[in-house]
C-alpha cells in the first residue's frame, strides 16, 4: 500500500496523508463510517458516495455469520455483493468477541464463542480471522488481537497485550503473499509502560499501518488522549495511524491533534436514531421541545440534502412520531458533517492554519446543546426560593429532609421521607450488593447508576460496601465499580450546597465526582465513576454492568430512554451477561416494551407509595433465578386488555413486540 505524508502542522502532530488502496486514493484524516452488516444503518450508497466518503468499516465477526463467506466468494468479495466502488477496512472480528463477554473463551490458540445467529459454536484463531477478511475482499485488513476493559489491572492487560503480539505474527504468516494491506495494532489498555512497549513490538513487524485499539470502552476523554499521543509518539511517521472506534466529533479533533489519520465510530448514526444531530453549532437534540416550531436548517452552515431540504421543525416532528425517515435524515446529515470537519481539518493542515482552527474548533464541537426549553414565568415566592434553586432543579425541604425537584417537569426526585431508606429497599438490596461484594470473584461487580440525580442510591451502594470494610483500609473481597450516568450535574450540586437536607452526601466522594469524575476508597476496592452526558449514547462506552439501577425522570420527561428501542439497544448490551435492571415504575408500557426487547420481567420490591416497582433481567440473569418473582399468565392477560399494551416508543409499522410478547419464553413455563 503506498502511503504519502504531505504535511505536519506546526506546533501539532496533525498531518496530512495520502494513501492508494485497490480501489481509491483516501486522503486522510479521514473518517470511515461503520457498515457493521455490510450496510451503512438506513443510508444509501449514493448519499455516503455524494458525502465523501472513501473508506466503509465493515465487521468481520457479524459478516461471518450473516450472510457468510460463501456469499462474498460467489459476489467477488464485499465491493461486488454490496456494489461499493472505493476502500473497505474490516475489523478482525476481536472486538465483538470481547464485548460479548458470557460468550467467549479466550486460548493461545484462539478465541471461541457462541453465534447468537443459531447457538452454534464458532471459532476464530488469527489465521481464520485473515482467511475471513481475504474472502470478504477488504482493501485493509486488521490483526486478530485481544481486547480488555481499559480499567483491568496491569497483569490482565500485560497478558491480553503479549497474546495479541504472538497472534500479530501469526496474521502476518497466514496473509502470506495477499496485495489486501494488513494493519496492526497496539493494545495496553490505559498503561503508559505497555502502550508504549506495545508500540514497538508492533512497529517492528512489517505492517501496512498501524492502530490504536481497546480504547472507548470505558477510560475518561483524558486518559483516551493521552495513550493516544504516547503511543501516536512511537509509531513511525511514513505508515498510516488508525484510532478505532472514536468516537464523538471532539474527540476526532483531539487525536487529529496527536497524530492519527483514520478513524471509525458507530456514533453519527446511532445517535441519529436516538434525535442527536453534531452540527455546526454544537450537538443539537431534537428530543427538545424548543425545536417544535423552529423554521431553520438543523445546521445553517451545512450543504447536506437534509440541510438543503427540511426545517428542524420537520425533523423534530419525525422524530416525535418516530418515523423511519427521522433518524435516516438526521444520519445523513450527521456523516455528511463528519466528513466535511474532516475535509477542513486536512485543509487546514495544509495551509498552515491547523492549530488556530483546533483552538476555535475545540470550543464548538459537541458543546452541550444550548437551546433550552423557554423561560418560564417566575412568581414571587419563587423568586423568595431562588437560593434553593439551580438550573432546572429545585430543593425541597419535608420534615428536614430535602428533595429535588424538576421546576419544568415538576416530578421530585426520591418523593418518600427516607431518600436512602428508598434507595436500598429499591436498588441495593433487591440487588444483593453486600452478599456478593462478600463473594471472591476477581472482576469488580460493576453497577450502573442511570440518573444519578442527587446521589441517593450512589451513596446508599457506597455506604454498603463501606459497612463490609469500616476502616477502608481492609479491601473488600469482590472490587465494586460504580458507573452513575447524568446529564445534568445540576442537582447534585444543589444537593451539595444543602448538605444539611441531605446529609448522606456528608462524605469525600461526591465532591471528588464532581471535581474529578472519579472517586476511588483508600483501599481501591470501591471505584466511583461519572458519565456525563447522555445515557443513550455513553452506555455504548461503559463496562457491561451486572446490576442497573435505572432512576431517570419517568417517560414524560426522559421519554428516550424509556422506549422499545432504548430497551432493545441495552438489551443488546446486556445479551450475554446475567445483568438485572430495577426500577422504580410497574407502568405497562414499560413493561411491555422491556418484554418485547428481549428481558425477562419480575415483580419489584413495594416501595413508599408504590405498591410493586419492576426487576428486568437478562436470558442468562433469568436462569440463574435469584429467586425474582416472574410476571405471569395473570399479567399477559391484563396486559391483553390494558390501553397501554404498546410499548412506550413503539410505532404503527412495527408489530412485532405483540408476537414477542405473547410469545415471550417467561410465559411459556
Ligand atoms: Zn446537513
Amino acid at each position: 500500500m503506498d502511503f504519502r505524508l504531505e504535511a505536519t502542522a506546526p506546533g501539532s502532530r496533525a498531518r496530512a496523508a495520502r494513501l492508494r488502496t485497490s480501489h481509491n486514493e483516501v486522503l486522510t484524516p479521514t473518517f470511515m463510517p461503520v457498515g457493521t452488516h455490510a450496510a451503512v444503518r438506513a443510508q444509501r450508497r449514493e448519499d455516503l458516495l455524494e458525502s465523501g466518503v472513501q473508506v466503509l468499516l465493515a465487521n468481520t465477526y457479524h459478516l461471518l455469520l450473516r450472510p457468510g463467506l460463501e456469499i462474498f466468494e460467489k459476489f467477488g468479495g464485499i465491493h461486488g455483493f454490496m456494489n461499493w466502488p472505493r476502500s473497505v477496512l474490516t475489523d478482525s472480528g476481536g472486538f465483538q468477541i470481547f464485548s460479548l463477554p458470557g460468550s467467549r473463551t479466550m486460548r493461545e490458540e484462539g478465541a471461541e464463542f457462541r453465534s447468537y445467529v443459531d447457538n452454534q459454536t464458532v471459532q476464530l484463531s488469527p489465521e481464520l480471522s485473515i482467511a475471513a477478511q481475504k474472502s470478504i475482499g477488504a482493501d485493509i485488513m486488521m490483526v486478530l488481537d485481544q481486547c480488555v476493559p481499559s480499567t483491568v489491572e496491569h497483569s490482565v492487560a500485560k497478558a491480553a497485550m503479549e497474546l495479541t503480539h504472538r497472534w500479530a505474527q501469526r496474521c502476518l504468516d497466514a496473509r502470506g503473499d495477499s496485495a489486501q494491506a494488513l494493519f496492526g495494532i497496539v493494545q495496553g489498555a490505559s498503561y503508559a509502560d505497555l502502550r508504549a512497549l506495545s508500540a514497538r513490538v508492533i512497529t517492528d513487524l512489517p505492517f501496512d499501518g498501524f492502530a490504536i485499539g481497546g480504547l472507548a470502552v470505558g477510560e475518561t476523554a483524558a486518559e483516551r488522549e493521552d495513550c493516544t499521543a504516547i503511543v501516536t509518539d512511537c509509531l513511525p511517521p511514513d505508515r498510516p495511524r488508525y484510532l478505532m472506534g472514536v468516537g464523538t466529533t471532539r474527540d476526532l479533533l483531539e487525536a487529529v491533534h496527536r497524530g492519527v489519520d483514520m478513524f471509525d465510530c458507530i456514533l453519527p448514526t446511532a445517535l441519529a436514531k436516538q434525535g442527536v444531530a453534531f452540527t455546526s453549532l454544537g450537538r443539537r437534540d431534537l428530543r427538545r421541545a424548543a425545536y417544535r416550531g423552529m423554521d431553520a436548517p438543523i445546521d445553517p452552515a451545512c450543504a447536506c440534502y437534509t440541510c438543503k431540504t427540511y426545517s428542524i421543525a420537520y425533523l423534530w416532528h419525525l422524530q416525535r412520531v418516530h418515523e423511519t425517515q427521522g433518524w435516516q435524515l438526521l444520519g445523513l446529515h450527521n456523516i455528511h458533517f463528519y466528513q466535511h470537519l474532516m475535509r477542513r481539518m486536512r485543509a487546514h493542515i495544509l495551509a498552515g492554519t491547523w492549530l488556530e482552527f483546533y483552538r476555535e474548533q475545540r470550543e464548538l464541537l459537541d458543546a452541550r446543546d444550548s437551546y433550552g426549553p423557554a423561560v418560564t414565568h417566575v412568581t414571587k415566592a419563587q423568586r423568595r426560593k431562588l437560593a434553593l434553586r439551580r438550573g432546572r432543579y429545585e430543593v425541597v425541604a419535608r420534615g428536614g429532609v430535602g428533595h429535588i425537584r424538576d421546576t419544568q417537569s415538576g416530578e421530585t426526585m426520591h418523593p418518600v421521607d427516607d431518600p436512602q431508606e428508598e434507595a436500598r429497599s429499591l436498588y441495593v438490596a433487591p440487588a444483593r450488593v453486600v452478599e456478593r461484594l462478600r463473594g471472591a470473584e476477581p472482576a469488580p461487580l460493576v453497577i450502573w447508576d442511570v440518573g444519578l440525580g442527587a446521589a441517593a442510591n450512589a451513596m446508599a451502594t457506597i455506604a454498603a460496601a463501606e459497612s463490609l470494610a469500616p476502616e477502608q483500609s481492609t479491601a473488600i473481597a469482590r472490587p465494586l465499580s460504580l458507573v452513575s450516568f447524568e446529564n445534568d450535574l445540576d442537582s447534585l450540586r444543589l444537593a451539595l450546597g444543602h448538605v444539611h437536607l441531605f446529609p448522606y452526601l456528608r462524605h469525600a466522594a461526591p465532591h471528588r465526582l464532581l471535581t474529578e469524575h472519579r472517586w476511588r476508597s483508600r483501599s481501591g476496592a470501591i471505584e466511583w465513576r461519572l458519565l456525563a452526558g447522555d445515557f443513550a449514547s455513553l452506555k455504548f462506552s461503559a463496562p457491561p454492568p451486572d446490576i442497573i439501577y435505572f432512576d431517570p425522570f419517568s417517560f414524560k420527561t426522559d421519554s428516550g430512554l424509556w422506549s422499545l428501542a432504548a430497551f432493545r439497544e441495552l438489551a443488546a448490551i446486556c445479551a450475554t451477561s446475567a445483568t438485572e435492571l430495577f426500577t422504580y415504575t410497574y407502568s405497562t408500557s414499560v413493561r411491555a416494551a422491556m418484554l418485547a426487547a428481549g428481558f425477562h420481567v419480575a415483580k419489584g420490591a413495594a416501595t413508599g407509595p408504590k405498591a410493586e416497582t419492576t426487576i428486568a433481567l437478562s436470558p442468562r440473569a433469568a436462569a440463574a433465578a435469584h429467586g425474582h418473582e416472574l410476571l405471569g399468565e395473570e399479567w399477559l392477560v391484563k396486559w391483553r386488555r390494558s390501553d397501554a399494551r404498546m410499548p412506550f416508543g413503539a410505532t404503527p409499522d412495527d408489530l412485532s413486540w405483540q408476537d414477542a410478547i405473547s410469545g415471550h419464553p417467561q410465559f411459556s413455563r
